[in-house]
């Protein structure tokens, strides 16, 4: 059975069994472009988009959607993020540069992270980031400084960690006591921070921003936040605290496998915008601007890996591993998230699985294996392997480990494909040695 709720919208099977995506027969796309490639879906990716501002819009018109750059971005979906109307959030002078490069507006840019250096900080005043989401002491009078030496004013949002689990790996948790992320409600530093931006005369405190992890299955954990968050700003009122704006973040979870069903958009934005307006006409606030920061669940969903079988290891009564020409340099999730992945046979789509194997990386490591113990039908040397639902902290994380180049990004539509990022070379991987 072909796990359509894991692949783009535009995915099918056509009659010879061959798995299809935006109008483009994979087998084709990896014969044209060589494997392993990174397909993206634009109709997808657009949808996706447009889901997010309309269901939050739909309920709360004061809404921003900042895309969350670190998932995966590049010069070409910067535009495609401009021209659906999208902020965009980075964490890095890197990320920032991407969206300078094409001209993305910078009062529409967040700037993330807790430990930005002054060079970041810098770069981020001097060419006018909107908003820098401000997250330890040290970074708090740094960046007074540097605005100052600039003579602006610049707008800043506090990041806060109530102190809410939202259970997902330990590893993708940010918003509880224990994290390097944010100011703590519970340990009294989120509200000396508060105090010290209201103080700080070249920084202009707009509200509050929390993110508590990815991916979060679950609507009670933003319930929860969102009203203690808001109950925290309330309390700070009297210190000259006046919520503008605020963010819980990003988070939203998405299906990787065909048994995985998280809550749609539309119910992630029912919960956040009826906590938000119902807490804050409880308290006698204001209702602030709302900005949402998904990242996985707008770009995750648009992408399918493609690799291509080579050697395939049958180890009687133990374990038989079909190994591909990709593996943890492209897709490192399973081997640090023990991330769970659909894999499907691109050209046997029409054939009963048969055979349990594990899919193995072609990298130097035991642990670089993409999804163990999966059915697929009698598979062989040069045949296809899809794995969806990697768009997201797949390209993004991507390494030259084993000095093996990074793979291509090819966009499809309507039946045409277009390459956005094209296959590294040995000569880039060596552009920045010295001998
Ligand atoms: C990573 C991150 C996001 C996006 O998380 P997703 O799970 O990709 O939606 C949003 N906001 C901040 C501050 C982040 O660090």
């Amino acid at each position: 059975m072909f796990p359509q709720t894991v692949f783009p919208d535009t995915a099918l099977v056509d009659p010879h069994g061959q798995l299809v995506i935006g109008g483009c027969n994979t087998l084709e796309l990896a014969e044209e472009y060589g494997t392993p490639v990174y397909i993206l879906d634009e109709a997808t990716l657009r949808a996706r988009c447009r889901s997010f501002l309309q269901e939050f819009q739909q309920r709360y018109s004061a809404t921003t959607v900042d895309y969350a750059a670190k998932a995966y971005i590049n010069p070409a979906l910067a535009r495609i993020f401009q021209e659906e109307g999208l902020g965009l959030d980075v964490v890095s002078g890197g990320e920032l540069a991407i969206a300078q490069s094409v001209g993305f507006p910078l009062e529409k840019v967040t700037f993330h992270g807790n430990n930005k250096s002054r060079e970041e900080l810098a770069q981020a005043v001097e060419h006018g980031v909107g908003i820098v989401a401000v997250d330890s002491f040290y970074e708090l009078d740094l960046l007074d400084r540097i605005a100052a030496d600039a003579r602006k004013v610049q707008e800043i949002l506090i990041r806060v960690s109530p102190g809410v689990d939202p259970h997902t790996h330990v590893h993708t948790t940010t918003g509880i006591l224990d994290t390097k992320f944010g100011f703590s409600i519970q340990t009294g530093h989120a509200a000396e921070a508060v105090r010290r931006a209201v103080a700080a005369s070249n920084l202009k405190l707009l509200g509050l921003h929390f993110h508590l992890g990815s991916p979060i299955f679950e609507l009670e954990p933003y319930r929860l936040a969102i009203d203690l968050v808001l109950r925290f700003a309330a309390g700070l009122r009297e210190e000259g605290l006046e919520l503008e704006m605020f963010s819980p973040g990003g988070g939203f979870a998405i299906a990787y496998t065909r048994d995985e069903e998280p809550p749609a958009i539309g119910d992630y934005a029912e919960a956040i915008v009826s906590t938000m307006t119902s807490t804050c006409d409880e308290l006698g606030m204001a209702q602030p601007r709302l900005i949402i920061e998904p990242g996985r669940s707008i770009i995750g969903p648009a992408g399918v890996a493609l690799y291509r079988i080579g050697a395939i290891k049958d180890i009687p009564g133990v374990r038989k591993y079909v190994s591909v020409d990709g593996g943890m340099g492209d897709n490192i999730r399973p081997a640090l998230y023990q991330a769970v992945y659909e894999v499907v046979p691109a050209g046997k789509m029409d054939q009963d699985p048969t055979e349990k194997v594990t899919i193995a990386g072609k990298y130097c490591e035991s642990g670089d294996l993409l999804a163990s113990d999966i059915m697929l039908p009698e598979m062989e040397a040069g045949d296809v392997l899809a794995i969806p639902a990697v768009g997201a902290y797949c390209p993004s994380m991507a390494s030259n480990y084993n000095l093996n180049p990074r793979p291509p990004i090819v966009l499809v539509n309507n039946g045409q494909s277009r390459l956005i990022r094209r296959r590294e070379s040995y000569q880039d991987m060596m552009l920045c040695d010295v001998v």
